[in-house]
């Protein structure tokens, strides 16, 4: 499979070349050249295949040859044999014909690891065979640190470093981070939001001569391989209820549009996906573009969802690369208006073709808490602040009570004690791997967000 750059410039690649860059050197995202995809009767024989065996067939044709088919096999299994659900991604249902998909065993109780944990085997196998080394740097809004980290620890081959916003981030989040004592990972505090902490990493790697000498990689959701795995999961909670051939409804607590995004592209490989509800927290840019057309970047507010605090949906480029008719010299004109106004505008055919598929809600803060509080009184079921952000727009979204619904339970409710027991008055338990979390010793370093300070700590700190 041949990647392409959604900005027109960059080198088309490979599936490997693509895994190690993450963002192409116009400064765009890679997206395949044409959608694989699968018919009716592939989708229905999909029920009988376990999750690692339907994610091995499903991004089979995404992956194309990189890897011999043994090895492969042997590294998916590998990845989904870490989750600690024996159906890996599970289906609770939570009301009439709404279900929530549990996306939250795997080793750091987040949707990330999905991604995360195979991106470090597949960068492992890519970087020995080759003889070569990266490294890695990550922005986080709170969960894709402790994910990255846990797949990329004590190997050899890389470095990571990890971006997360200072004091921006739950306490559980930020331990889960910072308690990992590998010689190869560095944690630092940024003195700013997300959205800081992410134009620090782009900027780092638009500098080409700092991107090749120190061999950068991003395993941000830009990296095409994330959104590639986490489609997986949509096709698997299709087949499961039915629906291999019906239409079926998702809700995704959304920051980055990479999850929703992945529901966006397993409907490109056929998938009978009817609506995708984008369910965004207090910073709605996804949902004011989508009702007025304006992409307008605000102020990031800090709410009781951390991981979608974000102004600057990055994902949402490849998007715009299919709303207009895959023109990357439109994106590119977009995107330049986005760099020097901080907006702009899409005109009504590309509005009205995402309007099709996609559609919006934003939830304040005590709308949340209600949503925790009525699906654990409805449902027993008690769902993370994300997840509720997630349930409460998909049932205000809904566009046809006859399809099924899948809210994506993003999170653990454990990752967000504070949120959990404000709502229910109940705190939710640490699996018993973190139980002493709390008690570990933590290591990080706070810098200002500042470019040269980073790539200066950067140098001096690479343990490769
Ligand atoms: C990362 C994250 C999100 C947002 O996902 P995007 O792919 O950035 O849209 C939502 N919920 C949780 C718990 C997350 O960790």
């Amino acid at each position: 499979m041949r990647y392409v750059s959604t900005r027109g410039d960059a080198p088309d690649l490979e599936f490997e070349d693509v895994l190690l860059t993450g963002l192409a050197r116009d400064g765009g995202l890679y997206v395949p050249e044409v959608w694989p995809s699968f018919n009716k009767a592939e989708f229905e024989a999909f029920i009988d295949l376990d999750y690692s065996a339907l994610a091995a067939r499903v991004m089979a044709p995404f992956i194309g040859d990189a890897l011999p088919a043994d090895i492969y096999k042997t590294l998916v299994d590998d990845t989904y044999r870490e989750f600690d659900h024996p159906d890996v991604a599970p289906l609770n249902q939570i009301g009439e014909d709404e279900w929530v998909l549990e996306l939250f065993h795997g080793p750091t109780l987040a949707f990330k690891d999905f991604a995360l944990q195979l991106l470090g085997r597949l960068f492992d196998y890519a970087l020995a065979r080759r003889g070569e080394r990266r490294t890695v740097v990550v922005a986080t809004s709170g969960d894709t640190g402790s994910a990255a980290i846990e797949a990329f620890r004590d190997k050899e081959n890389l470095d990571i470093f990890v971006l997360h916003p200072a004091g921006r981030v739950s306490e559980v989040q930020r331990r889960q981070m910072t308690t990992v004592m590998s010689d190869n990972v560095r944690n630092i505090a940024i003195e700013g939001s997300f959205d800081d902490c992410q134009a620090l990493v782009k900027a780092m790697f638009n500098d080409l001569e700092f991107r090749d000498n120190m061999g950068l990689s991003a395993v941000n959701s830009i990296n095409w391989a994330r959104v590639m795995a986490q489609t997986v999961y949509y096709i698997k909670a299709a087949t499961a209820l039915g629906c291999a051939g019906k239409p079926i409804a998702f809700s995704v607590p959304t920051g980055n549009f990479g999850d929703v995004y992945a529901g966006y592209v397993a409907r490109c490989t056929g998938l009978a996906i009817s609506q995708l509800v984008v369910a965004t927290n207090r910073n709605d840019i996804l949902a004011r573009v989508l009702s007025a057309g304006e992409y307008r970047i605000g102020e990031v507010e800090p709410t009781m969802s951390p991981s979608m605090d974000i102004q600057v949906a990055s994902n949402f480029e490849r998007l715009l690369f299919e709303i207009h008719g895959r023109d990357g010299g439109a994106v590119k004109e977009l995107m330049a208006g986005l760099q020097s106004n901080g907006a702009f505008r899409l005109g009504e055919d590309a509005l009205e073709k995402a309007r099709q598929v996609f559609d919006a809600r934003r939830v304040d803060e005590d709308e949340t808490l209600a949503t925790i509080a009525s699906v654990y009184r409805d449902s027993g079921a008690v769902i993370d602040p994300h997840t509720a952000v997630g349930v409460a727009a998909g049932r205000a979204c809904r566009r046809d009570p006859g399809h099924p619904m899948v809210m994506l339970a993003t999170a653990h409710p454990a990752k967000f004690p504070d949120a959990i027991t404000k709502a229910i008055g109940v705190v939710p338990e640490l699996p018993p791997g973190l139980a002493d979390l709390p008690k570990r010793p933590e290591r990080y370093d706070t810098l200002a967000a500042d470019l040269d300070a980073i790539k200066a700590y950067i140098v001096s700190n690479k343990a490769h």
